[in-house]
Order: structure tokens, then C-alpha cells, then sequence
């Protein structure tokens, strides 16, 4: 399979360069509500301020340019696996919400299963060591399997993933991301299917979180340390 590069997000494009949304515009926006976990009664929708400084997010993809992507993403793997039975096994947590996406877009018989690997925990930027914990995981034997994740940054957890689930010998085994970052990859092993490629920056949103939280955020956003 010829991986697929993905449409690149604005490869110019730097946290400080780019187009600002502060909190309160995403707020009056309707991305942020006062519905919020956390927001009290009769207080402002400030959820966010809690814990990322009053301070601008930038907004990398919106939610329509992701659906525009997933759908881009569904059509490919329908075209590579037309009417073949795929068990599309999701990586916890960062893919649930690519999940529920995607599958709604894939025309084959499916099954669904999740498989837990984690490389960041909680107030980091940065990863650490790679844990991998197979036990949610569904039997894969003689399955053609689609890995999902979220985004595809050094690398390491997918290839750490496809290597120890080539164990369980399923048919075929594959992989789709939303994102790869640029420039940042230290493996051999490349997704097979990838939605879009951005820039070197930490992103939060549409299931990718920081310290566990804005996995809920529609859209994509770009965070500095500084940020945080
Ligand atoms: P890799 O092993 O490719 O370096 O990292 C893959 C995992 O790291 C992803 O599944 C994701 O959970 C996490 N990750 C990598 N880059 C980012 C990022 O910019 N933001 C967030 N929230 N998670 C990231
Ligand atoms: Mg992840």
C-alpha cells in the first residue's frame, strides 16, 4: 500500500504566525459552552481559563475542515478495502472520537476493538516511555486489521503497536491517522492512511488532550507551552 501523504496544513504555518481565536471568541463561538464540565451556575463560561492561561488558541483546522479530511480519509480505505471484512481496532484514548467518525463512513463489514498505548501522561508535552496494554483488545487472528490513531508523531507507538500485534498473526494489518507531524518521525514504519499533516506544534481537540482535558474541542487547536 502506498501511504498516503494527507493534505498539508499551511507547511508555513507557525503558532506565532497564525490566525488567533482568543478563549472567550471560541466561547461566543459555541465551542467552548457554559455547559462545560466545571462551569457553575450563574458564572462565566470560563472552563477553560482554569487551567490554560487567559490567553489565545489558535485554531488549526476547524471542525469542518476535519469532517472534510475524515470523509477524504473513509473514501481511501473504502477504495483499498472495498467489500473486506476490517476489524478496526482503535488506540485509546486520542482516536475515539476519529473513531466514531470514521466508522460511520466505511462501507465493509466491520467490527470494532480498542487496544490501549500511552505515551503521554498528564501536564507533559513531551513523551515519555511507551506502555501497551492489549487486554481490551478483541482476537485479531486471521482479521484484516486497521490500526486508528490519532496522530502519527515520532512514530513510536504505531510501529511499537503494528510489532507486537503482528504477534496475534492477523491477515493484514494496517494503519489510518488523522494527523502526522512534520519532521518528526524516528521509525521506518509510516501509516498507511493519513488524514492531514501539520506543522511541529502540540495540538489539543477532536479527541487529543492535554493532562486529560479539550478532547471534547470540535476543532483542532495549536498550543505552546507558554499556553499551558
Ligand atoms: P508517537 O509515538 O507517534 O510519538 O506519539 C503518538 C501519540 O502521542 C499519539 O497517539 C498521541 O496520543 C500523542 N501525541 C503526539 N503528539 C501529540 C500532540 O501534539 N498533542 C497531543 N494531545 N497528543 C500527542
Ligand atoms: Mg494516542
Amino acid at each position: 500500500m502506498i501511504p498516503l501523504d494527507g493534505a498539508k496544513v499551511n507547511a508555513s504555518w507557525t503558532p506565532s504566525g497564525a490566525p488567533k481565536h482568543t478563549w472567550s471568541n471560541s466561547l461566543r463561538s459555541g465551542a467552548g459552552r457554559a455547559d462545560r464540565p466545571g462551569h457553575r451556575a450563574g458564572q462565566p463560561a470560563c472552563f477553560f481559563r482554569r487551567t490554560i492561561r487567559e490567553t489565545d488558541v489558535r485554531i488549526l483546522l476547524t471542525e469542518q475542515q476535519i469532517q472534510e479530511g475524515v470523509h477524504r480519509l473513509a473514501e481511501k480505505v473504502n477504495d483499498a478495502y472495498h467489500d473486506r471484512p476490517v476489524t478496526v481496532l482503535a488506540v485509546l484514548t486520542g482516536s475515539i472520537v476519529l473513531l466514531a467518525d470514521l466508522i460511520r463512513r466505511l462501507t465493509m463489514p466491520l467490527r470494532v476493538g480498542v487496544v490501549q498505548a500511552s505515551s503521554y501522561r498528564g501536564k507533559v508535552t513531551t513523551p515519555g516511555p511507551l506502555t501497551i496494554n492489549p487486554e481490551l483488545m478483541p482476537d485479531i487472528r486471521d482479521r484484516s486489521v486497521l490500526l486508528v490513531d490519532d496522530i502519527f508523531d515520532t512514530g513510536r507507538t504505531l510501529a511499537a503497536l503494528a510489532e507486537r500485534l503482528r504477534q496475534w498473526e492477523p491477515t493484514s494489518l494496517q494503519s489510518a491517522v488523522l494527523l502526522r507531524k512534520q519532521g518528526r518521525q524516528e521509525v521506518e514504519y509510516q501509516p498507511d492512511f493519513c488524514a492531514f499533516t501539520i506543522p511541529n506544534v502540540f495540538v489539543v481537540g477532536y479527541g487529543l488532550d492535554y493532562d486529560d482535558q479539550y478532547r471534547n474541542l470540535p476543532y483542532l487547536a495549536a498550543v505552546e507551552e507558554s499556553d499551558l
